[in-house]
């Protein structure tokens, strides 16, 4: 095969990805269900348009990032035809006007306000902006999201607002050594999902359960999950800088 680039970062993320994508199958194969049951996305903040374009020639169509400025900064610069991106980290009331229409799906949404905002644009926009609700798993990381005791009823608070379509829930999970634990952490949320999925409403469309990261991906799959986010396993460690 033809090398057209020096950058060795090229070939480890060819190589990160084909491993990834082998995980992937064996563990949807594991869990009962088909390997393209699975959406594969690839996580890209702090990481430089040239390798996420990269990512993208190797066949990812999934992006998702976390910042409302670092996508619409890096958008120009991405080959996005036939990519659909993902707003994954936790958003502003403020910075919902500058996302509604760009994103195919903002996966954070957290409040029964934040869902106002994004329909209250999407409505001035003259579209439907597709959603998932963030559950709060207890993890370090992501403070954010609905208990899963409230969530239900919040879907279905959600899915009565105009202008916002619920395609599903996502949720950070805690850190956890114990790889058992962590698939049924992980099988909790899927039986949130399935539970309100089997009640079937106008609005709502439980399509995605969008979890698990590099760390844990697998265990997602093994809980349930259908979309997996993973960023660090595809392009290295995060290099983070001070934004100003
Ligand atoms: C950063 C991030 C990911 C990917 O994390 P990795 O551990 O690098 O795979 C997934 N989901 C969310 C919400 C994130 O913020």
């Amino acid at each position: 095969m033809e090398k057209s680039s020096a950058d060795p970062k090229f070939a480890d993320i060819e190589e990160n990805l084909k491993v990834i994508r082998q995980n992937i199958a064996d563990s949807a194969v594991e869990s009962g269900r088909n390997p393209e049951d699975i959406y594969f996305m690839a996580v890209t903040k702090t990481v430089a348009p040239v390798y996420i374009n990269h990512a993208i020639s190797c066949g990812i169509d999934l992006i998702g990032e976390n910042r409302v400025q670092e996508f619409l900064e890096k958008a120009p610069d991405l080959n996005l035809n036939g990519v659909s991106p993902h707003l994954i980290g936790h958003l502003q009331s403020n910075k919902v006007k500058k996302i509604v229409g760009k994103v195919d799906v903002i996966q954070s949404v957290d409040s029964v306000s934040l869902a106002n905002e994004i329909a209250k644009h999407a409505k001035n926009a003259g579209i439907s902006q597709k959603i998932l609700i963030e559950i709060n798993a207890g993890s370090e990381y992501s403070k954010f999201g609905f208990d899963p005791g409230e969530v239900r009823e919040k879907v279905y608070e959600i899915g009565e607002i105009d202008g916002v379509e619920v395609k599903g829930l996502m949720c950070v999970a805690p850190i956890c050594e114990d790889k058992a634990e962590l698939i049924k952490i992980f099988s909790n949320m899927h039986d949130i999902f399935i539970d309100i999925k089997q009640k079937k409403s106008d609005n709502i469309n439980m399509d995605i359960l969008s979890m698990g990261m590099s760390g844990d991906y697998r265990e997602a799959i093994l809980g349930g999950a259908n979309l997996v986010r993973v960023g660090s396993a595809i392009f290295g460690e995060r290099i983070y800088y001070d934004r100003h």
